[in-house]
């Protein structure tokens, strides 16, 4: 039971440690090296359990694998329909509260209770919006 709070700390810290927003099998690649012990399997299970706790974010990606954040502090998601890279929009809390209360209150028009959102953007990224300016 040890063995496995610990790998669950690892886990956490090193998805902690990035902002690219891995999916379960990139993040269980980079671990490898300091883990060489560790399964896929051992990923994908703390990585729920951690989810359930509320410690990471999941985010569902437009590409199919699960995405996976250690940053808890709200910000906004862009994925690029290119390179399907995901990146963090910084906001502030008072534009936050802003945004989440019109949506509260637009849930409630529709007579339904709100729980929960978050704000996700598609797009060209800078990088993949200079290459197709490029090939055109
Ligand atoms: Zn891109
Ligand atoms: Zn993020």
């Amino acid at each position: 039971m040890k063995k496995y709070s610990r790998q669950r700390e690892l886990i956490l810290n090193s998805l902690r440690n990035r902002t690219d927003h891995p999916t379960a099998e990139i993040l269980y690649k980079d671990l490898k090296n300091d883990m060489p012990g560790i399964g896929i399997a051992t990923v994908y299970r703390n990585l729920a359990e951690l989810c359930e706790s509320g410690s990471i974010l999941k985010i569902k990606s437009n590409t199919g694998a699960d995405r996976y954040d250690g940053k808890l502090q709200p910000h906004i998601h862009f994925e690029c329909n290119e390179c399907h890279e995901i990146y963090d929009i910084e906001i502030e809390e008072m534009s936050t509260r802003r945004i989440e209360n019109e949506i509260r209150r637009l849930t409630e028009d529709i007579g339904a209770e709100y729980a929960n959102s978050s704000i996700y953007i598609t797009g060209l990224c800078k990088k993949c919006k200079v290459l197709v300016n490029i090939n055109y």
